[in-house]
């Protein structure tokens, strides 16, 4: 609903100062106004109309703000069962490898109960599994949001994790080459990237607590550091092959 001037103009005239303001601020109130006024309807009876409009419009404009997915991001996620693995986006398909280069959005309203993203987060915890691999991305399947899997590889009895609007707040300055990073994404290629030696991260989880840590990643088989940059990086439109020496 846009402002109508016409309509602003005629109402002002019969209303008080106030009510022309709130007309020029949203237009909530504009209909409801225009049709007390063409009904002489009385002044406490508009009021009460006006109110009634502008909450219900406030609630819906809520309701459309707090949403955390697209309404095509919700059919895809919803379209299987929470046992059910996403198609992985590949790298050699024009259409999926534009996808994957895309910077995602953050998630909002993290913590309350939210359906389709605790369904993204079985679903690709089931894709990974399938996928045979330590991390997942939610861009790699289709998602253009930053949320991630990485598994702890430096504790095998730790669950997989789950990282929602990662920051790197700092990092070493030291480098080094980590071999054989590989992709989900991108079938049958091995490379080099040249990666943090340690990271300081902060991301929130599921339940909207928000964590900080510090991850380390030179230390093979130990590289829990490499796989949250190689992650994050999916967040960005950056994939390992990027990262070459
Ligand atoms: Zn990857």
């Amino acid at each position: 609903m846009c402002c109508n001037g016409t309509a602003a103009a005629a109402a002002t005239k019969a209303y008080p100062t106030l009510l022309s303001v709130i007309l020029k601020r949203g237009c909530i109130v504009n209909f409801p106004l225009k049709f007390c006024y063409l009904r002489k309807m009385k002044w406490k009876s508009s009021i009460l109309l006006c109110c009634v409009v502008g909450v219900l419009s406030l609630c819906l404009q809520s309701c459309t703000q707090s949403r955390q997915f697209s309404e095509q991001e919700e059919i895809l996620i919803m379209n299987g069962d929470t046992a059910s693995a996403m198609r992985v986006l590949m790298i050699d398909n024009l259409q999926d490898s534009l996808f994957l280069r895309k910077t995602a959005e953050e998630i909002t309203g993290v913590g309350r109960t939210a359906v389709a993203l605790r369904q993204l987060v079985a679903r690709l915890k089931v894709t990974m599994d399938k996928e045979g691999g330590i991390g997942i991305a939610a861009p790699q399947v289709g998602i253009s949001k930053r949320i991630f899997l990485f598994t702890r590889v430096s504790d095998s009895n730790a669950p997989v994790q789950t990282v929602i609007n990662p920051r790197i707040l700092s990092h070493s300055e030291e480098t080094f080459n980590f071999e054989r990073d590989g992709c989900l994404s991108v079938p049958n290629l091995r490379g080099t990237s040249v990666r943090y030696v340690w990271i300081d991260v902060e991301y929130t989880i599921l339940d909207g607590t928000v964590k900080r840590e510090r991850l380390y990643g030179d230390q093979r088989p130990n590289f829990d550091g490499v796989i949250f940059q190689h992650e994050f990086d999916h967040l960005n439109g950056i994939l390992f092959f990027d990262r070459e020496p």
